[in-house]
């Protein structure tokens, strides 16, 4: 299933949050014709009839005519034969689910950030966590899939803070998540903060241990991992001014994850299929550890053998423990 996405930067938005400027993320602008850029980016992604279009950038919701921009959008995807719509969003502009739903939008993508309400503060969101809460209780009531956006290392968080927001975000049975860890960019409160000094940005070795502890909680529930790490390409790419940034982050992120398996269980063998060879060892190749296909990912040691999912089962126990959102 391919994305078609279609970009709005910042429309729709009432504030603006420390982090972005989504212009500078995407520097495109607010399309005219909208059936014409449905059209251009079709073609652009070699889209068929299993495409979502994808409507990012802002807050689709929030947009005076958003219901009307909808019909546009539907009128012009049914004619080249695409039937899915995904929106992003934030959580405090879910008014109307059924219309969304009525209207071939299948997946709604949320802007949570946190679930910690002093992050959200300091981020200047101006919702809460019960926003959140209730966006995803009326979408799912109305048949619409929710993918949750969550960021780690943003003003007042911690590692505990997002771990609380991971468990919270997995109890709300969510289809999906997309974890990103926070980008200093250009023409934003936080790159005014960052100068100042009054904002430290997460190593990348900070952000791959918070997020890959993220992923084992998503993992542990069987929600699906969309996306990991803030995509930038050549152009956007000079607009990060700090912050984790890398290229394969998601795969750093998977691999950390894999070596606090394999360093915990004394791993001297590891079984799993081919496709997580470059996660588990590939990534990993300092701990010599000897790599054997297998359907079933799981280690040998000196006295035992151990599978991953038993020991993220004991490591989630772990993570439960360290997690809150206490200052
Ligand atoms: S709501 Fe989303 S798009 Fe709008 S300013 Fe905040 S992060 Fe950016």
């Amino acid at each position: 299933m391919k994305i078609i996405p279609i970009f709005f930067p910042n429309a729709g938005c009432k504030y603006r949050c420390v982090f972005c400027n989504e212009w500078m993320a995407t520097m495109k602008r607010v399309p005219l014709s909208i059936c014409e850029e449905i059209k251009k980016a079709y073609a652009f992604y070699h889209g068929d009839e299993n495409s979502e279009i994808a409507l990012y950038g802002g807050t689709f919701t929030g947009i005076k005519e958003w219901k009307e921009i909808l019909l546009r959008v539907e009128e012009c995807a049914l004619k080249i034969g695409i039937t899915r719509i995904r929106i992003s969003t934030r959580p405090d502009e879910i008014e109307d689910a059924e219309f969304l739903s009525n209207h071939h939008v299948t997946f709604v993508e949320i802007g949570a950030q946190s679930m910690c309400e002093d992050v959200l503060e300091a981020s200047k969101r101006y919702h809460s966590a019960k926003d959140v809460k209730n966006a995803i209780k009326s979408l799912t009531k109305a048949n619409v899939k929710v993918s949750v956006h969550l960021m780690t290392g943003l003003p007042k968080d911690t590692k505990s803070k997002s771990l609380f927001s991971a468990f919270e975000v997995a109890n709300l049975n969510v289809d999906a998540v997309r974890i990103h860890p926070t980008l200093v960019l250009k023409e934003t409160e936080l790159e005014r903060l960052y100068i100042q000094k009054k904002y430290v940005p997460q190593t990348l070795k900070e952000a791959l241990d918070w997020v890959s502890d993220m992923v084992a909680i998503f993992l542990d529930s069987n929600i699906t991992i969309e996306r990991l790490g803030m995509y930038q390409d050549a152009q956007t790419l000079p607009n990060v001014v700090g912050g984790p940034y890398h290229p394969a982050f998601g795969e750093l992120a998977r691999a950390a994850l894999y070596r606090k398996f394999l360093i915990s269980t004394n791993a001297l063998k590891v079984h799993a299929p081919d496709k997580l060879r470059s996660q588990i060892v590939g990534r990993n190749k300092d701990l010599k550890v000897e790599f054997k296909e297998d359907g079933k990912i799981w280690v040998e040691s000196e006295n035992a053998t151990i599978s991953f999912k038993k020991w993220l089962k004991e490591h989630i126990v772990k993570l439960k423990e360290i997690s809150k959102c206490d200052s």
